[in-house]
């Protein structure tokens, strides 16, 4: 089904959301990293890092490929699941857009599979990864209102109030 998705957007913290779903900004690794990703290793504690070993012995033996996604439960997150997506290193060189908006189609297919509402998205790729927040939120944004799925609640975090501000107005 389309058309259910309410975009809202927040400034806060991702790991302080009461959604049934948060979405880490990972590295192909899975094995924890800076920014979103280690605030939600932190926070969420020990048994988000065990599910993502496991996906390192299993499913993904080289790692998650960007513009993927992955489910794991979220630990001691108000949350109750993360879904790791990858999103790709900013080039000035090469356009890679179409991998960023990958993480926002993946991210609300798994969603789906999980029966999420309400999920919580970082701006992903605009951190470590040096993605320009304006087109990185055109992507996101764009991609969220393209893609048909159930959840009912898309949140952008925003980490602080000048990524708020480019949001709000790509919006
Ligand atoms: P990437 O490696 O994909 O660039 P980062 O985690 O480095 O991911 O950054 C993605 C965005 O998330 C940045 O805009 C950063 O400021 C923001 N951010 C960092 N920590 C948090 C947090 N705890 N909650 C929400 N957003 C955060």
């Amino acid at each position: 089904m389309t058309g259910h998705t309410r975009v809202t957007l927040v400034q806060g913290d991702i790991t302080e959301q009461q959604v049934d779903a948060v979405v880490n900004a990972a590295n192909s690794s899975l094995l924890g990293g800076g920014g979103v990703d280690g605030a939600i290793h932190r926070r969420g504690g020990p048994e988000i890092l065990d599910a993502c070993r496991h996906l390192r012995a299993s499913l993904y033996r080289k790692g998650l490929p960007p513009g993927q996604a992955v489910a794991t439960t979220a630990g001691n997150l108000p949350a109750r699941s993360v879904i790791h997506t990858v999103g790709p290193v900013y080039s000035a060189k090469e356009d890679r857009s179409d991998l960023l908006a990958s993480c926002y189609r993946e991210s609300l297919r798994v969603a789906d599979e999980l029966e999420a509402a309400t999920v919580a998205f970082p701006a992903i790729s605009t951190g470590i990864y040096r993605w320009p927040m304006t087109d990185a939120a055109h992507i996101a944004i764009t991609t969220v209102h393209a893609t048909p799925s159930q959840v009912q609640e898309v949140r952008f975090v925003l980490f602080d109030a000048e990524a708020y501000t480019v949001f709000e107005q790509v919006l």
